[in-house]
């Protein structure tokens, strides 16, 4: 059993990516070029906003953000404690303070309970400047950006929704991507819209943002190319990975998301008195990146771990460390607030397989063994 089913993507897709990679080939023009612009344009339209610039990878799309918006030393930025840690390492990659926010013990999201706290301890300490959020649509769940949006906007703070695991969700008629004053995502191959290498995205509304992010990834270009108007970097997508995410976005949009919705629903109801399913709150659409279970203490999770990897089914500990217990964070970490429940998820949960290609009678095998390490 594979721990997210590319094999099978592929298989289903073979014939049309394998022919827009050969096009691509034939066209001799392998950065950026027609078949980026016209994926740019595709995705702006589903997610709902009015840009879509595309660059090297989910973590570039966070770093090339927060250098657009200035910030660097002296300056904070809040993210979640529970997260992969490049949500947290841009930040400190321009130079600028993380602080880290507890999550919800249910969503495993970043609370806003918490996130007042931080923001108003880091306001008396009277040090730090405190900038922006990053939120993390965590597993593929959009934060809670009904309390976040107005939030951040009354005390102005930007905020970075990283939705590199969020893409296809939403929150109503609202999808991931399209929260905040900017949003990014990963195209890295296991994430719900992944090509065959590094690929991300940034998404915003902004004209400014986004004429100064296509700058700063592309050498800091002017008007032209080489007219060189601010030092930059190189992150860009290529056009093969463009023709792949063309044909996997259309796959996606056409029933890939259906598909992992019946999955995880039927997780649901097999798991149903077991372990802890995931919470999805009312209205809100989960995009999947992971399906991950709460169990009732660490031992329950290390045992249910090594029976399926006995049984050869791979499962992940998404995440075993919080951003705060990172040996990268340690010498300079502020965590100004408990952050007990993030301590609490990286003891507790585990990830299962689960993709739109995932066999019932694959997760009824999960399940089983699940029930027998726990009953016996
Ligand atoms: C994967 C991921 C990233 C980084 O994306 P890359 O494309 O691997 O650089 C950032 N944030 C979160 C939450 C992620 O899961």
């Amino acid at each position: 059993m594979e721990f997210r089913d590319l094999k099978s993507q592929y298989e289903a897709l073979k014939k049309d990516i394998d022919e827009g990679i050969q096009e691509v080939l034939t066209s001799g023009q392998f950065i950026g070029g027609p078949v980026v612009k016209k994926l740019e344009e595709d995705l702006a339209r589903y997610v709902g906003r009015k840009h879509c610039i595309s660059c090297g990878n989910g973590t570039d799309a966070l770093f090339l953000v927060l250098k657009a918006w200035g910030i660097g030393k002296g300056d904070c930025v809040f993210v979640p404690d529970f997260t992969f840690f490049a949500s947290a390492e841009v930040i400190s990659a321009v130079g600028a303070s993380p602080i880290f926010v507890d999550v919800d013990k249910d969503t495993f999201n970043i609370s806003l309970d918490s996130l007042k706290l931080a923001f108003e301890t880091v306001l008396q300490e009277g040090v730090l400047n405190p900038k922006a959020v990053i939120s993390v649509d965590l597993f593929g769940l959009p934060a809670d950006y009904k309390a976040l949006e107005p939030f951040c906007q009354q005390r102005g703070l930007r905020l970075l929704e990283d939705s590199a695991q969020g893409f296809s969700g939403a929150i109503e008629d609202r999808r991931a991507g399209s929260f905040g004053d900017a949003a990014t995502t990963s195209f890295f191959p296991a994430k719900p819209l992944g090509c065959y290498g590094d690929g991300g995205a940034i998404f915003t509304d902004d004209d400014d943002l986004a004429n100064l992010v296509r700058s700063l990834a592309v050498h800091g270009k002017g008007k032209e190319k080489y007219d060189n108007v601010r030092i930059g970097y190189n992150s860009r997508l290529d056009a093969m990975q463009a023709a792949i995410l063309k044909v996997k976005f259309n796959a996606l949009v056409e029933y890939e998301t259906t598909c992992i919705q019946q999955a995880a629903r039927r997780y649901d109801d097999l798991l149903e008195g077991v372990v802890k399913t995931p919470t999805i709150p009312e209205g809100l659409v989960s995009a999947w990146a992971q399906y991950s279970i709460l169990c009732q203490s660490q031992e329950d999770r290390d045992a249910i771990k090594a029976a399926l990897k006995a049984e050869g089914i791979p499962s992940m500990v998404y995440y075993p460390k919080g951003m705060h217990q990172q040996t990268a964070f340690l010498a300079n970490s502020r965590n100004p607030v408990s952050l007990e429940n993030s301590i609490d998820l990286t003891e507790r949960v585990l990830s299962l397989p689960i993709s739109p290609y995932i066999e019932e009678e694959d997760q009824t095998k999960v399940v089983e063994i699940i029930r027998e390490t726990l009953h016996g």
